[in-house]
Formats: C-alpha cells, sequence, structure tokens
C-alpha cells in the first residue's frame, strides 16, 4: 500500500500533475487511491526524505518548491564527484547482462528525435536507466543510493524544460555506453565528466531564460 501510494505521488509530481509549491491533500490521494490515509502518510514522508515534498505545520503537505540556479548548480557539483568515479567502477565490473541492457538504452536514445513530447518521457526514461545501471554497477551501495535520490530532482526539471536536447545528449551517453562496453574506466569517467558538464550548461540556460518568462 505504501509502495502503491508512493509511485501515485513520485508520478504526479514528476510530470507536474502536482505542481511545485502546491498542497497535496491527504484525504483526496486516499480516496483515489482506495486505501487508508496512513500509506499515504508514510509515503508522503518517504519523499520528504527524498525532498520532493515538504512538511507544513497545520497545512500537511506541499509539493517542493523549484530549485534555485544556486541549487541546480550544487546539486552538478555534487553529481561531478560522484558520478564519474561511479562511471570507472562500473567500467571494470560491466556483466554481459548489464551490457545488454546498455545497448538497448542506445537504441532507445538514438530513435528519439527533439521536440516529440512523447518520445522526450522516453529519452528522460532511457537516461534515467543508464545514469542507474552506473550507480548499481559501482558495486557501491551507498553511492548508488545517493545518485538515485539526486535523479529525482532532475526528472522535474526535465518534465519543466526539456533542457537535455536529446541529439546532443544522445551523442555523449554513446561515448559513456561505448566506454563501459570496452571496460574502459578512464574513458568512463571522462565521458560522465563531459556529458554533466554540458547537461548543466543546458540547464543553466533554461534556468537563466526561466526567469524571463516562467514557465508555470
Ligand atoms: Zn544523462
Amino acid at each position: 500500500m505504501v509502495a502503491r501510494a508512493y509511485e501515485h505521488l513520485l508520478a504526479k509530481l514528476m510530470s507536474l500533475e502536482i505542481a511545485p509549491g502546491e498542497r497535496i491533500a491527504i484525504d483526496t490521494v486516499a480516496r483515489r487511491l482506495g486505501i487508508s490515509q496512513t500509506p499515504v502518510r508514510e509515503a508522503l514522508s518517504q519523499l520528504e526524505a527524498e525532498k520532493l515534498v515538504s512538511k507544513m505545520t497545520n497545512v500537511g503537505y506541499r509539493a517542493s518548491p523549484q530549485m534555485s540556479r544556486k541549487e541546480v548548480g550544487d546539486l552538478y557539483t555534487l553529481r561531478q564527484l560522484i558520478e564519474p568515479y561511479a562511471a570507472a567502477c562500473a567500467a571494470e565490473a560491466m556483466t554481459d547482462e548489464a551490457i545488454a541492457i546498455l545497448q538497448d538504452i542506445d537504441r532507445d536514445m538514438s530513435g528519439v528525435e527533439a521536440g516529440d513530447a512523447h518520445a522526450f518521457s522516453r529519452f528522460a526514461e532511457a537516461d534515467a536507466t543508464l545514469h542507474r545501471l552506473i550507480a548499481t554497477g559501482s558495486g557501491n551501495r551507498l553511492i548508488a543510493e545517493a545518485i538515485e535520490r539526486l535523479h529525482a530532482h532532475i526528472h522535474i526539471f526535465r518534465a519543466l524544460y526539456s533542457t537535455n536536447a536529446p541529439h546532443e545528449a544522445a551523442a555523449e551517453h554513446r561515448m559513456i555506453i561505448d566506454a563501459l562496453v570496452a571496460h574502459d574506466p578512464v574513458a568512463a569517467e571522462q565521458a560522465v565528466r563531459v556529458h554533466l558538464e554540458r547537461s548543466q550548461q543546458r540547464m543553466d540556460a533554461a534556468l537563466a531564460e526561466s526567469i524571463e518568462t516562467p514557465v508555470l
């Protein structure tokens, strides 16, 4: 029940059906899912730990507000510290099964054309799968969990700004995938570093623009 409430709320937060700052009515969610309020509360406290919602005194929960440019910069700084290292570890430890998944991801990503909302969400999913595979492939559970939590925010930004220009990012991802498949830790580390730098630049440009023209 908790897992179901969690998945339901997470999907709505990611797709912005629940907008940043919007109040989340526990009773409404419980009624819609046909469950009691207790699992909904538990799911919300998990999402609170992931900083996707925040608890307000006497009001209940709200979706977290949009991150500022500074917070997004901090987020990328942290990713740069963790993910290139994780990729180097993963490159050394890639199993045949993981390599088969990588090849599927590559196919999904290269088939995506820019500007199509549906294709974009497929691309975002393939991107999340790739970064998760690197995270778990590192063989370090704490690193994997830290990366997983950070990505939740990135998804919201993707939904908002559609910044990760699919063609551009697909080429960057191919460099990462090639290095992982070749079991080359140095190349994998470098490819992730370059991808994160470019991704941050795309994100920052979109955020600078949104100050002029708010998306919501
Ligand atoms: Zn990526």
